[in-house]
């Protein structure tokens, strides 16, 4: 069985979490490889719908482990409370886990992630406010706790009130209140406390999977756009969505990534700062956000809505080898005559399709096919044959342009509208 990585290939909110879910259901292990609690993975299954944070789409097999790897930054109350949720829900957690070697997210962190963005005004990135560049900041920085530190309380609470005597200074310095190292320490200790043997040393249990053959997901959050290293900095999320991240950050060596999947929506949305070429405005950008209901899933923030660009997603196959892609939220298109693809970008001129630097980008002009609508909604269609012959064609026309072939097909948020 491969090891599987779901990547995004847009800018985020591929709908990472329904390809997930679905694939989850023959999973053995699936693990969240970078990220915090900024995600907003929706999962629309037998069991209602779900917006999950930081725990896997994989939860809902009750057989797959779902590691909250190394890779990822943990806000610890946050997961205890997503974890509540779930169990509300009637769905077991009982098999989360949380790598000891993730990195907490503090509430200082959340201070100064609020802060940051209102000091940065009109040059704002767009976070969530969630804490989770702060926190891999300090990570970078040495300054990061990991999270078995919580295991020895006193350590703990020292290293706490350490770090918060110059986070306070600089919150003071920008007129927000200092934080308080008790408080801040006994949030997450009871927090620590809920989750138990939860926390542990993840790197056997991937190992054992790997050794055993077993099935395992590697579900990623944002997408190649938000890339630290290769997206739009700075208008990037603080760690790297791409493949290459999955390997370090789900703690698997990466020649035993065998399948590669890059997920795209059918067109293009982004939530936060920074260019984004096919965005579209006005009424039109009304007409496609209200259709297919785009709405952060965390924020609930509207989200930018453009055309298909398959420069973005081909710098995501350039850099993620895609074995395959899946498309996503095809169903949504039904009602347009005819349909904007980005095939290339002209920048002061000249037509490429590489993908530039951020400041060129901004300059950057899309270039598009228009393609024919297929006129009609895709209810009731349960394999690729049935689908409509202009949907067809536009499928074909982003594996071309992209560079990769199509093995999923979403019509539908649902984990059953999905076509191989
Ligand atoms: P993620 O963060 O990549 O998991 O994506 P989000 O959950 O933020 O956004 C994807 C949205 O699209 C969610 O509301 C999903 O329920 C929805 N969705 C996913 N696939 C499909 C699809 O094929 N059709 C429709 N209509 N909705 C979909």
């Amino acid at each position: 069985m491969p090891v599987t990585a779901v990547v995004g290939a847009q800018w985020g909110d591929e709908g990472k979490g329904k390809i997930t879910d679905y694939l989850a259901q023959h999973a053995d292990v699936v693990i969240r490889y970078q990220g915090g609690s900024n995600a907003g993975h929706t999962v629309v299954n037998e069991h209602g719908t779900f917006k999950l944070h930081l725990v896997p789409s994989g939860v809902f097999n009750p057989n797959a482990l779902c590691i909250v790897g190394p890779g990822t930054v943990v806000d610890l109350p946050a997961l205890v409370e997503e974890l509540a949720m779930l169990e509300k829900a009637g769905i077991s957690t009982a098999n989360v886990r949380v790598a000891d070697r993730a990195h907490l997210v503090l509430p200082y962190h959340i201070a100064l992630d609020r802060l940051d963005e209102r000091e940065r005004g009109r040059q704002k990135l767009g976070t969530t406010g969630r804490g989770v560049g702060p926190a891999y900041s300090d990570k970078v920085a040495r300054h990061g706790i990991q999270v078995y530190e919580v295991r020895d309380e006193r350590r703990f609470r020292e290293r706490v009130a350490h770090e918060l005597l110059t986070k306070n200074a600089i919150l003071e310095r920008f007129g927000d209140a200092p934080l308080d190292p008790t408080e801040v320490a006994d949030q997450v200790l009871t927090a620590a406390a809920r989750l138990g043997d939860r926390i542990v040393d993840t790197l056997p249990l991937v190992e054992d999977a790997v050794a055993r053959d077993a099935s395992v997901l590697l579900e990623g959050q944002l997408g190649a756009m938000r890339d630290l290293d290769w997206g739009i900095y700075p208008f990037v999320t603080s760690s790297n969505p791409l493949a290459g991240g999955a390997a370090v950050g789900a703690g698997i060596p990466p020649r035993y990534i065998t399948r590669v999947i890059g997920v795209v929506k059918a067109y293009s949305t982004a939530v936060g700062e920074g260019p984004f070429p096919t965005e579209l405005q006005g009424a039109d950008a009304d007409r496609l956000r209200e259709h297919a209901n785009e709405y952060g899933a965390t924020t609930g923030r509207p989200r930018r809505v453009g055309w298909f660009d398959a420069v973005a997603s081909r710098h995501a196959h350039r850099l993620n080898a895609f074995t395959e892609i899946a498309v996503t939220k095809l169903d949504m298109l039904g009602e347009y005559d005819l349909i904007p693809l980005c095939v290339a970008y002209e920048i002061d001129g000249r037509r490429t399709t590489d993908m530039p630097p951020t400041a060129i980008l901004e300059r950057a002009r899309p270039c598009y096919d228009e393609l024919a609508g297929w006129g009609c909604g895709l209810a009731g269609v349960t394999d690729r044959a049935g689908l409509p012959k202009n949907a067809t064609a536009y499928l074909k026309r982003i594996e071309e342009t992209v560079g990769a072939p199509i093995g999923m097909v979403g019509i539908g948020p649902e984990r059953t509208a999905t076509l191989l």
